[in-house]
């Protein structure tokens, strides 16, 4: 017990004595580090304050060698370099960062982001795409799958893209769901016009599948029932269209007046196109409604359904069309109306992207503008 006591009374002030010294040393190899390393750092400054930073990239280079702690700097470097616009520069820095072989695995996985980074600003696309697909598996994977599917949209490259929004909707990266489904749509097209209507087919069922609130994927399967000559089948799909995504029934009235005239089932389509005028009166519905009715004679209101329209809406574009179906008693000044009326309501007859404004005179699904998916609405400017 004595013995234990005196060790102990002796081994207390000696282990602070170790601990002093030890920590003495630690602080006088840091001081010698150090003083190497900011030698390269001021250099790399004074480069950088003088404008000469090819000489100030070197330095800072020379300056990660002897210091495998400074690849924040570097980071920083590159970032400055892609928001200056200088994106070779960027790009070295970067590459630079991934040569070394003592990078740690995050560090790696971060500068292997931001070349990805450098190359989509710079719009090399091709490298930018090399180096996105590096990062699978890396937490940057979400943020590069979105750029990839953003660089396959911009290449028209549907099927990659479609790889990729089916691997993201897999790993509930968000619903990608709306995409996918026209991803499906324009490799059916692309086979469509090839001839290839059998496989075009199968991606249109899938896309249907895929999503089935749609509009697109249905009423491209319309299409191509028509196409075949099966009217009944077009019908059918659009029967489904009206259940599953009726607002779009104005995109579709051209092939719902084919088929109903083809299999003789014109009331049947009376009764959609009326259900829908019913809930929105809609100009593309109100159209098919009076071809209808002026298409088997004596049946339905015919044209008077525009002068209806007009208690429901002031529309010019309703106006104008009652109008050119009307003889009027001084004949001879209708065609100048007319065409002043028909040169005003055009501008109305326009589709209007949502997200950024860009009017069309055919509807798009993916809008030339901005390239929002869905943001054209199946009403024209005049009903919006
Ligand atoms: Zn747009």
């Amino acid at each position: 017990m004595e013995f234990d006591l005196t060790w102990l009374l002796l081994g207390l002030p000696l282990a602070f004595i170790l601990g002093w010294l030890a920590s003495r040393f630690d602080l006088r190899q840091l001081r010698a580090e150090n003083r190497s390393a900011p030698k390269a750092y001021f250099k790399g400054l004074n480069y950088l304050l003088n404008e000469q930073q090819d000489q100030a990239i070197d330095a800072f280079i020379e300056a990660v060698q002897n210091d495998p702690d400074t690849s924040e700097l570097h980071f920083a470097l590159g970032n400055l370099f892609r928001r200056r616009g200088e994106y070779d520069r960027a790009v070295r820095v970067h590459e630079h960062l991934l040569s070394r072989g003592d990078l740690s695995r995050s560090d790696r996985e971060r500068a292997q982001h931001a070349l990805a980074l450098d190359f989509l600003k710079a719009g090399l696309l091709d490298r930018a795409e090399d180096a996105l697909q590096r990062l699978e598996g890396t937490p940057f994977e979400a943020q590069a799958r979105l750029a990839l599917l953003a660089i396959y949209e911009r290449s028209r490259d549907w099927a990659q893209a479609s790889a990729i929004a089916e691997k993201m909707h897999a790993a509930d990266q968000g619903d990608y769901s709306g995409r996918q489904a026209h991803y499906l749509c324009e490799q059916a097209q692309a086979l469509l016009s090839q001839g290839q209507h059998d496989a075009a087919s199968r991606l249109l069922d899938a896309a249907i599948e895929a999503a089935p609130q749609a509009a697109r994927p249905r009423i491209d399967r319309a299409r191509l029932y028509q196409m075949q000559g099966q009217p009944a089948q077009t019908l059918q799909a659009l029967e489904d269209l009206c259940e599953h995504a009726p607002n779009a029934l104005p995109l579709a009235t051209g092939l719902l007046l084919d088929a109903a005239r083809q299999t003789g089932r014109t009331d049947t389509a009376r009764q959609w196109l009326e259900a829908h005028y019913e809930r929105t009166a809609s100009l593309d519905v109100l159209d098919a409604l009076v071809q209808l009715d002026t298409m088997e004679t004596d049946t339905g209101p015919g044209r008077e359904r525009y002068v209806t329209h007009l208690s429901r809406e002031r529309s010019l574009v309703a106006a104008t069309r009652w109008l050119a179906g009307e003889r009027l008693e001084r004949e001879a000044l209708h065609p100048p109306v007319q065409q002043a009326l028909e040169h005003a309501s055009k501008p109305l007859t326009r589709y209007r992207c949502a997200a950024c404004g860009f009017e069309a005179r055919q509807h798009f699904w993916q809008c030339p503008g901005c390239q929002s998916w869905d943001s054209y609405p199946a009403r024209r400017v005049e009903e919006l």
